[in-house]
């Protein structure tokens, strides 16, 4: 095993022990590739949620957000093209009863490749493997699994179906009686209750081109290869934004949100070498260009989020379909016209992997007669931390636990606190980091004769005595 794998394994590990991510039904031994945020997790999701929210919504005057429903009419799903296009090539294993999605086995192997230093096989192999997605060569993608001797991680033999596709999207029944129910879907994204809505919104939120409706919201897939942890889900939960705009205009506007998006990722302190860019060579039906914003995880450079060039695809599609006219018009130019979109789309596990990848940490610390020891800890930006002071009187008793309890009060309404009088400090200290906090003030004797109060950094671990008075502001600072 690889460290890298190692350290997937134990940021796994860490999710669960520490209450951040479950996996679903665990008493019934779980399902596959569904997950659960613990008390945590939850926190640490919302944080991030909403840093999104406000960067897109409150940020910028000419963005607003919606909160569509989950189930949509299932024209919907027709205009999009999912119904016709959202499938995947696949090919079963006849050994194993495996299905994999042919993309990810070839990958696999170009991986494998690369660790063994054969970087221009594994390049050729990539671009073969384009070149047949792109023409739609499914014999040949079979061929080229088949001569690279690539076999199943379950079985270990090469006795393959076929490639075929596979549709992504769940479906059940709407209706009482099971004679009238229609067929239903769950969205595959969140982005098609923004395009119907578009007038609407454009109408009553008055908005004027360029502009563009932002939402969070579940979305469902039932995909093949599930592994990888919160990496793949069938339920998982998106953060989309479409910005309508002039026809003609969709080569520049691509350009910002693509540079904007990465900046948002560098707010939080990620370092630029982690993330690259990613231009499709094989564009999906409704886009006229696409890249994938991608992050260094502990498993490779992978997908967190992308920027799609939809053109006029869907929204002239409702249109068709619906028969309702979805057009806009330009008061500037005086002329009518169904807008471009550009679409910036990240999935909001992905995002939430990626911090605890970037701020998991063991680390080795030497004490002061030279023996070690370890500390893990989550380097979560505070801004975004699910927890960000911690409230800890020294004992529990001479009126300590009171002065902590009025700091608690005077600040749990402007940030989350947490308040513990149990067990040693540095025990305290430990639980701390390891959830991320950023900042932990202890209350001793001395904040009863001169109203300080120790405040310990989590990443320096360094301490200072700073005037209680002062607490609620440092912390402010720090998370605003
Ligand atoms: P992939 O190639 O990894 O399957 P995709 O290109 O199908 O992803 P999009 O349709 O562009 O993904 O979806 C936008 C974002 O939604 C992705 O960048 C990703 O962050 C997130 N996402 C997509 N599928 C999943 C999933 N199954 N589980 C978790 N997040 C997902």
């Amino acid at each position: 095993m690889t460290t890298n794998e190692n350290k997937f394994q134990q940021i796994i590990s860490h999710a669960k022990e520490y209450g951040f991510v479950f996996q679903s039904s665990e008493i019934y031994d779980g399902l596959s590739a569904v997950y659960d945020y613990g008390p945590y997790g939850s926190e640490l999701k919302k944080n991030i949620r909403d840093y999104w929210w406000k960067s897109m919504t409150q940020m910028n005057e000419n963005i607003v957000g919606i909160d569509a429903a989950i189930f949509m009419h299932p024209l919907t799903w027709k205009a999009s093209g999912h119904v016709d296009n959202f499938s995947d090539p696949m090919i079963d294993n006849r050994d194993s009863n495996k299905r994999y999605r042919v993309d990810h086995l070839i990958e696999g192997l170009a991986d494998k490749l690369k660790e063994e230093g054969k970087t221009q096989e594994a390049e050729s192999l990539l671009a073969e493997m384009d070149r047949l997605l792109v023409a739609e060569d499914y014999a040949a993608l079979k061929e080229l699994i088949v001569t690279n001797k690539i076999v199943c991680a379950t079985g270990g033999t090469s006795n393959w179906t076929d490639v075929r596709q596979f549709n992504l999207m769940f479906s059940t029944e709407i209706g009482s009686v099971a004679e009238e129910a229609d067929k239903i879907y769950l969205r595959p994204e969140t982005a098609q209750g923004i395009f119907v809505n578009f007038l609407n919104v454009q109408k009553t939120a008055r908005m004027k081109i360029p502009f563009g409706i932002a939402q969070t919201g579940k979305a469902f897939r039932n995909e093949i290869v599930a592994r990888q942890f919160i990496f793949r889900m069938r339920e998982f939960e998106q953060m989309e934004m479409q910005f309508f705009i002039r026809p003609g205009t969709q080569k520049e506007w691509y350009e910002h949100w693509k540079e904007t998006r990465l900046q948002w990722h560098l707010s939080l302190g990620v370092p630029r070498e982690k993330y690259r860019y990613h231009d499709h060579v094989k564009l999906a039906h409704y886009a006229d260009a696409a890249l994938d914003i991608e992050y260094e995880f502990p498993f490779g450079f992978k997908e967190v989020e992308g920027i799609h060039s939809r053109t006029d695809f869907d929204l002239k599609n409702h249109q068709l379909l619906s028969g309702k006219k979805l057009q806009y018009f330009d008061n500037e130019i005086n002329q009518n016209y169904i807008p471009y979109v550009i679409e910036t789309s990240i999935g909001l596990d992905r995002m939430f992997l990626l911090i605890l990848s970037e701020s998991y940490e063991e680390e080795t610390l030497t004490k002061e007669d030279g023996s070690t020891d370890t500390r893990a800890l989550l380097r979560i930006p505070a801004k975004i931390a699910p927890i960000k002071l911690a409230i800890l009187p020294l004992t529990k008793k001479d009126g300590l636990p009171e002065i902590a309890r009025q700091v608690m009060d005077e600040c749990k309404n402007y940030f989350r606190c947490f308040y513990e009088e149990k067990d040693t400090i540095g025990k305290r200290y430990r639980r701390m980091d390891a959830i991320g906090t950023p900042f932990c003030i202890t209350i001793d004797h001395q904040t009863k004769e001169d109203q300080t109060v120790t405040i310990r950094y989590r990443d320096t671990m360094q301490q200072e005595r700073i005037p209680v008075s002062k607490v609620k502001e440092i912390v402010l600072n720090n998370i605003m």
